[in-house]
């Protein structure tokens, strides 16, 4: 059987699936993920989810042309609409923004249960991702990040804690909590070049008529560059 492959960033997804799980992923988009996640024996049954009717034929197409047709249901809906409570304990939600990710967790909220592991992959905004669990009580329990050169991508992997938790600190909910204690190489790339770029930014303000917005800008800018240089600076706890 022809082996799916995988980008850097969906391999690092899959590695955050519990062997065994029954994963749904939501917004599947081609079921690579659900494919691959089968093949290696991770995974023990997959749905993949897709609200538009394009990228859902795309993945019958594809699961069928691998014989997987069998193995992979492919639903048509909107976010976790596509299960029933207790039908999976693995949710996946890769590659779209931390708001659509957040807006899909909340609206589904009811078929999350205390045996649920989350694997997401915000390609944007992820403070808002680590925002949403830890006021749900998910505990993020892995993290990491890959890289797609110039692009780097977070992926961050929750359980759900059953309480409440004390408020992420500025650093953990802008930078991960577990990255900034495992500091891997991608990580610290990632933010080097967030510094660079934040810089520029800067620099380019600076030229600017210093507006009330121009003001705020500055300023967010100044406080974010303070954040990751104290994180980077500080070395590994
Ligand atoms: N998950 C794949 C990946 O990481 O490579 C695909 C990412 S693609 C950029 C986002 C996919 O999510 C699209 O196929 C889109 O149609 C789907 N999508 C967006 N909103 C959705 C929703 N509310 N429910 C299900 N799928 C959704």
């Amino acid at each position: 059987m022809k082996r799916i492959h995988l980008s850097p960033r969906l391999m690092a997804v899959l590695q955050f699936i519990p062997v065994g799980a029954r994963i749904a992923d939501i917004g599947a988009d081609h079921a690579h993920l659900c494919c691959r996640a089968l093949q290696e024996h991770i995974a023990r049954e997959a749905i993949a989810g897709e609200v538009r009717r394009g990228p859902f034929q795309q993945s019958i197409n594809n699961v069928t042309e691998l014989g997987m047709a069998g193995k992979v249901s492919v639903r048509l809906g909107d976010g976790l609409d596509v299960i029933r409570r207790g039908e999976v304990n693995c949710i996946v939600i890769a590659g779209m923004g931390g708001e659509l990710i957040t807006e899909i967790l909340e609206r589904g909220s009811a078929k999350l249960s205390a045996d649920t592991t989350l694997v997401l992959q915000p390609n944007i905004r992820e403070p808002l991702v680590r925002d949403w669990l830890n006021l749900h009580g998910w505990q993020i329990v892995a993290e990491t990040v890959a890289e797609e050169s110039p692009h780097f991508y977070e992926v961050i992997c929750a359980r759900f804690s059953g309480n409440s938790l004390p408020p992420l600190s500025a650093a953990d909910r802008l930078m991960g909590p577990i990255l900034i204690h495992n500091r891997p190489g991608a990580f610290q790339r990632k933010w080097a070049d967030r510094q660079k770029k934040l810089q520029e930014v800067l620099n380019a303000l600076e030229h600017t008529v210093p507006t009330e917005e121009i003001l705020l800008k500055k300023t967010e800018c100044i406080n974010t560059l303070h954040l990751i240089h104290t994180v980077l600076g500080a070395g590994k706890p």
